[in-house]
């Protein structure tokens, strides 16, 4: 006969196997109180996994359907339309209100957001902004310099503790119904999405057989491989921008800059300068920090959608010329002492124009620090603000 601690140790392995499996399609389902959940050990939950597991599966049906230029390219095309929902929109919009829309254009910007398969908007509204708060510290659920590459970048998201919404820190947007309804349900908006790439290959077939694809074929690279792309893509923010690339700024964490990773995640590369102002639209601070996702986000103000785009403050924009300076300065001492043997004419350039650079700035440098102070400990939630109406004129 089994010992009753092994017995009811079963009994709450099955409770929680069938709370992960309900979870699937109702993702405020625990067994027992989300705050119990969250308090855990980090470890994987597989049941909960499994539609995971089936995503990145499902790409191995290749195999099968073959391809042709026209399912390519739709896998492209979804992956830089729903990217952009990624960092436009969960990003830019739910986790920092760095722009303003109506109650009706932030619903259509919520749905957009549900056909990544990231969830729904307060789910990684409320992670993100708790890796804002706890950045690089053992808070974070995905620093790569306290759990490691691998769980900052997948194992994380595996994690029991992580799978409940923890409303109390996205109040600004649970005062809306419909936002908490898809964030609930959050399975809904990805399955009608596969149905419809589904068929669009069926009519494809029907109306132009010359584009050699069909319904099964659209399937596997429209939903599954760009969605498993997209995934990967996004989560390198999480693990590769606290790894790879140059820091800007002192922000008490790794965040980095990587143009690598702007061109990957359409802007969000530029991690460091992020972190260190969380409220402005644009990540990338000048024009050769290219942003695709601040060009889509101005070109869809210019419906009306969306408006009141925030910009960079001068005072961060003055923190970051001296910082340059600094790096520049540093960078030609460095060349110097390592190459003490190149003729000082080649060296005359780039010590000149780190000298002029510092002299046409030197007023700045003296200037005191500005009171912004390091964004990264800020409540964003408390810095969020109401739905306005559109401004007149
Ligand atoms: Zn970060
Ligand atoms: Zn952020």
């Amino acid at each position: 006969m089994m010992p009753a601690s092994q017995n009811e140790r079963s009994k709450s392995t099955l409770e929680r196997a069938a709370a992960a499996f309900v979870q699937w399609f109702d993702a405020d389902h625990t067994a027992g109180a989300p705050e119990k959940m969250r308090a855990e050990p980090d470890r994987v939950d597989w049941m909960r996994c499994i539609p995971f597991i089936i995503l990145h599966a499902g790409c191995l049906g290749v195999i099968w359907v073959g391809w042709s230029p026209c399912a390519a390219w739709t896998a492209v095309a979804l992956y830089f339309v729903r990217m952009f929902a990624v960092t436009g929109i969960y990003h830019r919009y739910f986790s920092h209100k760095t722009y303003s829309t109506s109650r009706v254009g932030q619903f259509l910007l919520a749905l957009w957001g549900a056909t990544t398969v990231q969830r729904g908007a307060l789910w990684w509204a409320y992670h993100h902004r708790h890796h804002h708060q706890h950045s690089d510290d053992p808070e974070d659920a995905h620093s790569p310099h306290v759990h490691g590459f691998w769980w900052s970048h997948i194992g994380w998201i595996t994690s029991r503790r992580n799978v409940p919404t923890d409303y109390s820190k996205v109040k600004d947007l649970t005062k809306f119904p419909e936002l908490v309804w898809l964030n609930r349900f959050d399975t809904v908006i990805p399955f009608l999405v596969a149905f419809a790439i589904f068929g669009l290959g069926l009519l494809l077939e029907r109306v132009a057989p010359g584009l050699n694809t069909n319904g099964p074929q659209l399937l596997v690279w429209g939903f599954f491989i760009s969605t498993t792309l997209l995934f990967h893509g996004t989560s390198c923010i999480n693990s590769m921008a606290h790894l790879m690339g140059r820091r800007r700024f002192d922000t008490g964490d790794d965040s980095r800059n990587s143009f690598i990773l702007a061109l990957i995640c359409l802007g969000e590369g530029w991690h460091n300068n992020h972190h260190r102002y969380m409220s402005c639209t644009r990540q990338g601070f000048y024009w050769w920090e290219i942003d695709p996702t601040y060009y889509g986000l101005k070109a869809l103000s210019y419906t009306g959608l969306i408006w009141d785009l925030k910009p960079v403050p001068k005072s961060i924009l003055d923190e970051a010329a001296r910082a340059d300076h600094r790096a520049t300065i540093a960078a030609a001492e460095l060349a110097a002492q390592l190459h003490p043997d190149v003729s000082p004419l080649k060296r005359v350039f780039p010590t000149a124009a780190a000298i002029a650079v510092a002299t046409a700035t030197a007023s700045q440098a003296t200037l005191p620090k500005k009171a912004e102070g390091p964004g990264i400990h800020r409540n964003v939630s408390a810095q969020t603000h109401d739905l306005a109406p559109p401004p007149q004129g």
